[in-house]
């Protein structure tokens, strides 16, 4: 999905020029909407890369192909730029994605991790990489979780449904809304630079839930742990959510797994770390 849309040149004096790829996702087509009503033409001045498979999920079952689609593709785009000769004129916004940090969320990680050009093509380009943490919309894919709650929420509303099934309702993330023009403000700086994207808040799946069904005015109530969990009307007690462990993620199960429970805090681990360090040089200051 290559293409931008078309737009007339009425405004067009002034008009700045981009080209998106990834125009058919959620994000592309909020930062179409949203450039075309600033004017903007379709020749690109700036390059929006959306363009990518983007389910965490999915990049595991399908792993060549996300690795074809978001990083050669990222890498064609890149050289298609340096060989037309526009790398002067051109700024680049890549989407790249919070899951580089691992999603360890509850330490925040920042612009400040340094990020250097990691290819020839990357030299006096224009190029910024966007790292944003989860961001939703109503036009979210539906296999990412919250469009599959709040699809869920209007279905057994509607009573075209009986109960929503999902993995980990513990799971937290930091989720925004995905009509955010950060892409866009990084590409009007003067100096290229990466950002991180992120609301600095996380809530749980199970939050999620409790949030989108009081919407249409119902109270969830949870009964069983683990795998056995249920998400109950609080009134009438009929069963609205339901845990499948197809939709638990291997990463995310090690605990439940191994049953491993970390011990050390990190208050221990530096003590560990400098005392051994400490007495290391007391033995031996050439260490
Ligand atoms: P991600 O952060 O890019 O993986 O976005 P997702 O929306 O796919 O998943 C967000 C979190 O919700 C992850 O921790 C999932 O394990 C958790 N989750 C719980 N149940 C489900 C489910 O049924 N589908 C998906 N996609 N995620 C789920």
């Amino acid at each position: 999905s290559g293409e931008g849309p078309s737009v007339n040149h009425s405004n067009s004096s002034n008009s700045k020029v981009a080209l998106i790829t990834g125009i058919t996702g959620q994000d592309g087509s909020y930062l179409a909407e949203f450039l075309i009503e600033k004017g903007y033409e379709i020749r690109p001045k700036e390059i929006y890369n959306l363009g990518a498979q983007s389910h965490v999920k999915i990049s595991f079952e399908l792993s060549e192909y996300t690795a074809q689609v978001d990083a050669i593709g990222t890498l064609r785009l890149l050289e298609a730029v340096r060989v037309a000769g526009l790398e002067k004129d051109t700024k680049i916004y890549q989407a790249s994605t919070s899951e580089l940090y691992g999603k360890v969320v509850e330490v925040p990680q920042t612009e400040k991790t340094p990020f250097y050009p990691r290819s020839p093509y990357a030299y006096g380009m224009f190029a910024c990489n966007g790292l944003l943490f989860n961001h939703e919309s109503p036009r979210r894919g539906e296999n990412f979780v919250t469009r599959k709650i709040t699809r869920g929420v209007a279905k057994i509303t509607l009573g075209l449904m009986t109960h929503i099934e999902l993995g980990t309702l513990d799971s937290k993330r930091d989720w925004g809304h995905a009509k955010d023009y950060a892409m866009w403000l990084m590409l009007q700086q003067k100096e290229p630079e990466d950002f991180v994207v992120a609301t600095g808040e996380t809530h749980s799946v199970r939050e999620f839930v409790e949030k989108a069904f009081a919407c249409v005015g119902r109270q969830v109530t949870w009964r069983g742990t683990g795998v056995d969990e249920t998400g109950h009307d609080a009134e009438t007690d009929q069963l609205l959510v339901k845990v499948n462990p197809k939709y638990f993620r291997q990463t995310e199960v090690a605990k439940e797994k191994l049953g491993w429970v970390p011990r050390v805090t990190f208050d221990e681990l530096v003590r560990d770390m400098v005392t051994a360090d400490l007495s290391l040089m007391k033995r031996d200051p050439a260490a």
